[in-house]
């Protein structure tokens, strides 16, 4: 088998999808262009990425991380050459934190719940590839342009889930590749030192008033897109808690050793997980 679903989203677009239990999954996307190809994250590297991406196109593939969690860059080794925001590089070159025993609790973790997931369990169990955090990093500031002829996509830096935290903009099809920069649990101040609800919030006000002509953006964690009015969900969600709204305890961060407690608040079936000494940092 193959731990990965592949879905053509239109002419320029691929869907490939690391699919652990229904509806947790990570999807990246493959966007092709006449001369390259951009792949927008490479997934737990739980098999090998590239051979399912060379099935799609034979042009050269460029991997652009929207940030540097596990379930994200794990697989990015495999690929030639490889931009994220400069911020996201440390945490790239921490082979302990990508370390295939944590990639396999991950899986594990997510598929608990799942009788039918324990197929892509065991799979990923024997086969998750080792992590060399020794492959070289290129940078993606906010605003830059990545040319993949007769496509353009725009990077634009959407602090929250994380500082460097990037989402990629297809302005031909009207698509936003997201990462967890979006997502319908946006889980912000996981760690001391992430950015702010407040800061999220002002992100994704941001994020709104330059994408007016964006229709869909696919979000983390499920393989669906939002609407304008979903994202306006999520930030009217930040909002709340910013006004004051604390939500009720959650488990932000589940793993063999126990939880790490925070709080979640709701806001039209879109939820945010924070830790509530991470609402606000600012004086005002
Ligand atoms: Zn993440």
């Amino acid at each position: 088998m193959r731990p990965y679903t592949v879905t053509k989203i239109n002419d320029d677009t691929w869907q490939i999808a690391e699919v652990y239990h229904s509806p947790a999954a990570l999807p990246m996307y493959l966007i092709v262009g006449k001369e390259k190809a951009a792949l927008i994250d490479t997934g737990t590297g739980m098999d090998n990425l590239r051979e399912t991406v060379e099935e799609i196109t034979d042009l050269p593939v460029t991997v652009f991380n929207t940030h540097s969690h596990l379930d994200h860059a794990a697989g990015n080794h495999r690929f030639d050459r490889v931009y994220m925001n400069c911020l996201e590089e440390a945490a790239a070159r921490v082979k302990d934190g990508f370390a295939e025993e944590a990639r396999r609790e991950f899986v594990e973790l997510k598929c608990m719940y799942d009788p039918e997931a324990e197929e892509i369990r065991n799979f990923a169990l024997e086969h998750m590839l080792e992590y060399d955090p020794e492959y070289d990093i290129f940078y993606i500031e906010d605003g830059e342009e990545i040319d993949l002829g007769g496509i353009t996509l725009t990077a634009l830096n959407v602090p929250g889930h994380t500082f460097g935290s990037m989402v990629y903009l297809d302005r031909k099809n009207r698509n936003a590749f997201c990462g967890d920069a979006v997502n319908p649990r946006s889980s912000i101040g996981m760690f001391p030192g992430s950015p702010t609800v407040e800061i999220y919030a002002h992100s994704l006000r941001r994020l709104l008033a330059l994408t007016p002509d964006i229709e869909r953006y696919f979000v983390g964690h499920r393989l669906y897109s939002f609407s304008t009015q979903d994202v306006e969900d999520v930030l009217a969600c930040a909002e709340e808690i910013l006004a004051g709204n604390t939500g009720e305890p959650y488990p932000m961060i589940v793993s063999r050793k126990g939880p790490i407690w925070g709080r979640i608040h709701w806001h039209n079936g879109k939820r945010i997980t924070f830790n509530e000494n991470m609402i606000r940092k600012t004086e005002n």
